[in-house]
């Protein structure tokens, strides 16, 4: 269980991008530093076979030619031994053989530089012949060179220590042979001094590098004959516990050997060999500091490159990782975004929606559309655009969309957002009216491919609309009959109520305004005034309410005879006032009679009885007897007067 769970966590971790990231990055940097490691251990150790394989060929070649010169003054001194006179090694001898011997000693010497010149010594160990020797006696019997032969019958060459030469006065290598009888005992030795100085040289020749180090040393004791660089007091000092002096003793010809000797400290690739068959031996220690310098400093620049590789992967990693944490972060904001405007959506009234333009079905359709239609979600998200839509809404919506893409595709940015009206069909086969916001969502293209929707049940406040529109236009009616009520009372403000002419104060107000006009005008205006004739009588005789019938139709047949612009008013209890605009007195002379004649032949009937009655009227006109109004009256008033006094029943115009 606990293996499981552990192992699960192992998998999860790993499948995070920031720990394959890292893995990554390390095993990458692993990678290549155990490349780097392994070419610089390659280097390293290929520079050392190098370092070794020079040795050794710089110690073969120092050995060539020190085999040469041996062999070649081995050849010599045994040439020597054997071609000496034996008489020439007699005490005494010497002034008879000299010359030649002296001559022949120069003669050999002269090929080798690398010897100080041949000497012949004799059994007691005089110096007899030497080419280069002063003839003063220099007796030699203390060398080692001569005691050897002297203490052993030994035949062989002789490699002495390295010395001065007592001749020459430089430090040589005595190689020694003796010359003896056939039965062995010593007659004299024949040597010659290698000189190191000139051997020395030698071993400038060899490229050894700065710190490297050539020697030349004996194989019995180790005890050095040559060196570079030279240190006198190094010369002849054994080396007993020096491994390579070792090796040899224990009979190896060749060989190489790491070494840090004590002699200057330094470490160093040595190659050795031993010179043929002589009792002698040549080191070459190649420095490490020297033969490595090149791969330190290949080491130090693969160091730099390692270093600054790891940096700019470390560089990289960090903004992988950053970038990766960026990502993450970006990806939780969105999620929480889109679960906030899912909630949104999932909680709101409305009903959200998508569509898929190219296949106009519903791809999302939020909860709310349950209490909305009656039908779930699940019912609608995959249905075409026109499932819910009375057929002429869908017709109408299809027609929408299409027209909206066309402008979309020519770049009419408004044409994104539109907001219509719908109906829809419910599942209790109800039919709502909806408000449908649509927003068209363009890809980076700027191609719309979604429609996001809000769809939202309008029915109720459509009802309410309709009723508030009926409310206003019963309203409106009111107003306008109150309009005709209003109007109706101002024509009562200016009618007598009896007869329904204009009362007195209209006719003021009306022939101030004709008088006006006449005068700017021009024209001419005339007044009738007029009064029933005895109408006191008809009241007392039929009583009031005969009286007003009476008034009522005299008014009535006054009205039926005047033009639509003359003005009739009732001017007070039984007298009458007509305003004629623009009529000149004969014409209203003519009138007035009319009227007068008009009202004679009227028959009032009043149960059994019939009533007829007279009028009298006056004429005043304008401008001929006034220009005022007030004048106009009162002369229309005297008129009256005259035409009652002159009889009734007549009509009467003003005169002065
Ligand atoms: P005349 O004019 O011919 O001289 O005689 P008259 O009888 O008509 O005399 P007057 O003009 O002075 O009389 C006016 C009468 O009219 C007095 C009044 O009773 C009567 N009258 C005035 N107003 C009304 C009214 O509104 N209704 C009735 N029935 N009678 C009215
Ligand atoms: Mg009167
Ligand atoms: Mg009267």
């Amino acid at each position: 269980m606990v293996a499981q769970s552990s192992c699960a966590r192992f998998a999860r971790a790993f499948s995070s991008v920031r720990v394959r990231l890292l893995l990554f990055f390390a095993l990458t940097w692993l990678g290549v530093a155990s490349l780097l490691v392994f070419l610089l251990y390659e280097g390293r150790h290929e520079a050392e076979r190098k370092a070794e394989s020079d040795a050794l060929g710089a110690s073969a070649l120092l050995v060539g030619r020190l085999e040469v010169t041996m062999r070649r003054i081995q050849g010599d001194l045994e040439h020597l031994a054997a071609s000496l006179p034996h008489d020439a090694l007699k005490p005494g001898a010497g002034a008879r053989f000299r010359q030649g011997i002296v001559s022949e000693l120069a003669y050999y010497s002269g090929r080798f530089p690398e010897i100080l010149g041949y000497r012949v010594i004799d059994a007691s160990g005089n110096l007899l012949y030497a080419q280069d020797a002063s003839l003063s006696p220099v007796s030699l019997s203390d060398r080692s060179y001569f005691r050897v032969f002297v203490e052993s019958s030994d035949r062989s060459l002789f490699f002495s220590e390295v010395q001065l030469d007592r001749l020459s006065g430089r430090s040589s290598l005595m190689l020694a042979l003796p010359v003896r009888d056939d039965a062995g005992g010593l007659l004299g030795v024949v040597a010659a001094p290698l000189d190191i100085g000139n051997l020395s040289q030698m071993l400038e020749t060899l490229d050894i590098g700065q710190n490297g180090a050539v020697a030349v040393r004996r194989i019995d004791t180790g005890g050095l004959v040559l060196r570079r660089p030279f240190v006198p007091e190094l010369l002849n000092q054994p080396a007993l516990n020096n491994p390579l002096q070792m090796r040899l003793a224990a009979g190896e010809r060749f060989g190489a050997n790491r070494l840090r000797l004590a002699i200057d400290g330094v470490e160093r690739i040595y190659g050795f060999r031993r010179v043929g068959d002589y009792p002698l031996y040549v080191t070459t220690g190649l420095a490490t500091a020297d033969f490595l310098a090149g791969w330190h400093q290949t080491f130090a620049m693969a160091g730099v490159a390692a270093l600054l590789l790891f940096l700019s992967l470390s560089l990289l990693l960090i903004r992988l990782l950053r970038a990766e944490r960026e990502a993450e972060l970006t990806a939780s904001r969105l999620m929480e975004s889109e679960a906030r405007y899912r909630m949104l959506a999932e909680n709101s009234h409305d009903v959200i929606w998508t569509l898929d333009i190219p296949s106009r079905t519903y791809t999302y359709v939020s909860p709310a559309i349950k209490e909305m239609s009656g039908y779930l979600p699940e019912e609608t998200v995959g249905q075409p655009l026109d499932v819910r839509l009375t057929p002429d809404s869908a017709a109408r919506a299809a027609r929408d969309i299409d027209q909206r893409l066309r402008r979309i595709a020519a770049g009419d940015k408004a044409a994104s957002v539109v907001v219509s009206e719908l109906e829809q069909v419910r599942k209790d086969g109800e039919v709502i009216t909806t408000e449908v916001v649509s927003s068209y969502l363009l890809d980076a293209d700027g191609v719309a491919q979604t429609i996001l929707g809000i769809t939202r049940n309008v029915s109720e406040r459509k009802a309410v609309e309709s009723a508030l529109r009926e409310t206003n236009r019963q309203l409106h009616a009111r107003i306008e009959e109150i309009g005709r009520l209003q109007v109706a009372l101002q024509e009562l403000a200016v009618r007598d109520s009896l007869t329904g002419l204009y009362n007195r104060r209209y006719l003021d107000e009306t022939l101030e305004r004709e008088v006006s006009r006449a005068r700017r005008e021009g024209i001419p205006l005339s007044l009738v005034m007029l009064d029933i004739d005895h109408f006191k009588q008809v009241n007392d005789t039929y009583g009031h309410q005969v009286g007003d019938e009476v008034l009522r139709i005299l008014a009535s047949t006054l009205s039926a005879d005047i033009r639509a612009e003359d003005v009739a008013c009732r001017y007070g209890g039984e007298e009458f006032l007509i305003l004629l605009p623009n009529m000149p007195l004969e014409t209203t002379m003519l009138r007035a009679q009319g009227w007068r004649s008009a009202v004679e032949a009227l028959s009032v009937k009043h149960g059994n009885f019939q009533i007829t009655f007279t009028i009298s009227l006056g004429v005043a006109a304008y401008p001929e007897h006034g220009k005022t109004p007030d004048d106009l009256t009162r002369c229309a008033d005297q008129a009256l007067y005259r035409a009652k006094n002159e009889g009734r029943n007549q009509v009467s115009v003003f005169f002065d």
